[in-house]
């Protein structure tokens, strides 16, 4: 289970009144890395087992179905396929883990590391975060993202997104707040202070910590 899922006050629910586009003008760049649906899969029959597995199964198109059925690990799938899935898991777990997106995000920050820091390792933390963005291409087609240094923590730009939905935000946030936490960081802010879903050039995420 993500640390995040074992916070007393786990973080707020997310805003999702930001606009959507599911296929950018160039469908075949609008697309994400398949293990991207496997870490989903995974969160699911950790956090409410094969039956829950199967009601959100039951939500979705063939398609998508297909993707979490039999994820392919190292195939290009549609992004309107894991904003169709994260939003079908939304409906279903709303009700009992009103974060639940923020939870999913976390569940993938935990299959990436693993590890678990015993005291505040910022140098990690760092290194971390830069490689995310410098690996970005191998799991989005689309998109361009630059990681900077700020005093207190760090900031990821994403810019130049086809394809965009609050949803999608809503994972990255939680993924943010594990793998700060999994460094061994004590209280993190994330926060998107931009963000493309509301006209902004680019969805950028403050983070701090301590
Ligand atoms: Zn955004």
């Amino acid at each position: 289970m993500s640390l995040l899922a074992q916070r007393k006050n786990p973080s707020a629910p997310p805003r999702l009144d930001g606009k959507e586009v599911l296929v950018g003008p160039d469908p075949s760049v609008s697309r994400v890395k398949g293990v991207m649906f496997g870490a989903r899969k995974q969160f699911l029959v950790d956090t409410v087992g094969e039956e829950g597995l199967g009601r959100v199964i039951a939500r979705l198109s063939p398609r998508t179905a297909g993707y979490v059925k039999t994820p392919l690990a190292s195939s290009w799938c549609e992004f309107e396929s894991l904003v169709e899935l994260d939003r079908a898991i939304y409906d279903e777990l709303k009700a009992k883990h009103p974060n639940v997106l923020a939870l999913i995000g976390a569940a993938s920050a935990e299959l990436g590391i693993g590890k678990v820091y015993k005291s505040l390792d910022s140098t990690e933390l760092l290194k971390f975060l830069e490689s995310i963005a410098l690996f970005h291409t191998q799991y989005q087609k689309f998109g361009r993202v630059k990681f900077e240094k700020t005093p207190n923590g760090g900031r990821m730009i994403y810019t130049d997104y086809p394809c965009y939905s609050p949803i999608f935000c809503a994972s990255a946030l939680g993924f943010f707040l594990e793998s700060i936490l999994r460094h061994g960081g004590t209280d993190p802010s994330v926060n998107e202070t931009r963000c493309q879903t509301h006209g902004d050039a680019s969805c950028t995420f403050e983070m701090a910590w301590r």
